[in-house]
């Protein structure tokens, strides 16, 4: 016997595809969605699929942008001589939000992960290679202190290291095995400040 009408069935179905939202959190949101206003519900449903119409990769630094190339790669005040490579969209809103960065970005989207079957190939550190060659002098490799994070950074800097730029990671404040967006301002404006050549 089914516990929910099909459509009910269908909708936590797909809440419970996205991270972070178990089975009983999808079947919250669910009821939660369903005594909303009508109104409302097409709000949301516009809104999400409005972001997934307009919102396209920067480009240059693969970045989610509405515009191309973004904001910050366009910015003429910004620093073009340093990158900050880090994992994901998120982590470039995390950095932003110390103004202690002035630098341009590089959004690889993922870590090397042998298994999860993600090799450098799959992540974009081709275009982070074709990027340095005009007048960069630091990268800041800023991906998580966890594993792969570790071993994308060593992977990264072993190849940017004979084209003679100085290769900085970021260092203490980030408490190992965590999430970059997690932390807070302070806390990452820290490791900006201890960041060490590799
Ligand atoms: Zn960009």
């Amino acid at each position: 016997m089914a516990y929910y009408a099909q459509p009910i069935a269908r909708l936590i179905d797909e809440l419970s595809r996205l991270p972070g939202i178990g089975p009983k959190t999808a079947q919250r949101l669910t009821f939660y969605i369903l005594k909303m206003p009508k109104e409302r519900v097409t709000n949301l449903v516009q809104a999400i699929a409005d972001a997934k119409e307009s919102i396209v990769y920067c480009s240059v630094c693969g970045n989610f942008t509405d515009v191309d190339p973004c904001s910050i790669c366009s910015a003429p005040h910004r620093d073009r001589t340093t990158i900050m490579v880090v994992e994901e969209p998120k982590d470039v809103v995390a950095v932003e939000k110390t103004r202690d960065y002035k630098g341009l970005y590089h959004v690889l989207h993922g870590v090397i992960s042998p298994l999860e079957g993600i090799g450098p190939d799959d992540i974009r550190i081709k275009e982070l290679l074709a990027r340095v060659s005009s007048g960069v002098k630091e990268v800041i490799i800023a991906t998580n202190p966890d594993v792969e994070g570790e071993a994308t950074a060593l992977y990264i800097a072993r190849l940017l290291k004979p084209l003679g730029l100085k290769v900085t990671r970021i260092a203490h404040g980030i408490p190992v095995g965590g999430d970059l967006d997690y932390a807070d301002e302070i806390t990452l404006a820290k490791a900006l400040e201890g960041r060490r050549e590799m």
